[in-house]
């Protein structure tokens, strides 16, 4: 959403990191990814599983929208509009930042699996030669 006659912001700091995992009850787990698009000095936390929210950190406050039956997309809308990315750009950004490679190094296999490592760590196994292809970053790292 553009309006005529804003100023463009400067970015001076854009970070991203992804988390995934499972939550809700044990006997009844949920996957979920949570994304943390960093800003300027605003955070952004998209969480999409078994609860789907919008946190929004800036040094003037936090607000967080999830999303309810009324408004069943309103969290990924507001991400959109107020950061200004597009949903579609999360994965493609986060895989470039953090070098997530599209293919295996040893073998040159395409197909990867992914399996959890540590907590809300994911890695990816090449799926002929077994090969431990990327691992997921904790760290954030920033998009240039
Ligand atoms: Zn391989």
């Amino acid at each position: 959403m553009k309006e005529d006659g804003e100023m463009r912001k400067q970015i001076w700091r854009r970070m991203i990191s992804r988390r995934s995992g499972s939550e809700g009850p044990r006997h009844d787990p949920y996957s979920y990814v949570e994304f943390k698009v960093t800003i300027n000095d605003a955070i952004f936390t998209l969480h999409m599983g078994l609860a789907e929210f919008l946190e929004v950190e800036s040094p003037r406050g936090t607000i967080r929208v999830d999303n309810t039956n009324e408004h069943p997309n309103q969290v990924e809308t507001l991400f959109e509009d107020l950061s200004g990315v597009d949903l579609d750009q999360l994965e493609p950004w986060y895989d470039r930042v953090h070098g997530r490679p599209n293919r295996c190094p040893r073998c040159g296999c395409r197909e990867t699996v992914c399996h959890d490592g540590y907590v809300g760590e994911q890695i990816e196994v090449c799926a002929k030669c077994k090969k431990i292809v990327w691992c997921e970053p904790v760290s954030l790292a920033m998009i240039e």
